[in-house]
């Protein structure tokens, strides 16, 4: 892939925000149908009892396009996983 390596991963280090809590917030990516698989700096504490809202996309919008096919992608993985839930239940 041409340019995927002009991202190293010091230069993302260094332009990490600090959230509320005053450390630096990790990227980490989103895997919901509405932002499939874009990526945002949120807090270290996210999702433990720290009460920090803090949130900012990495990614620029990416197309509707993009949207579409991850979506789908996604809605096929969540399928093929209930069925194989179904054939292990079953045997
Ligand atoms: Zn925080």
């Amino acid at each position: 892939m041409q340019g995927s390596s002009s991202i190293s991963s010091s230069s993302v280090n260094a332009s990490m925000p600090h959230c509320h809590c005053g450390v630096r917030s990790p990227i980490r990516t989103v895997w919901k149908c509405d932002y499939p698989g874009r990526r945002f700096y949120g807090c270290s504490g996210y999702g433990t009892n720290k009460r920090c809202s803090f949130f900012q996309w990495y990614d620029p919008d990416p197309l509707a396009r993009y949207f579409d096919v991850i979506c789908k992608l996604l809605e096929t993985n969540e399928g093929i996983r209930s069925e194989n839930m179904e054939l292990k239940k079953s045997r």
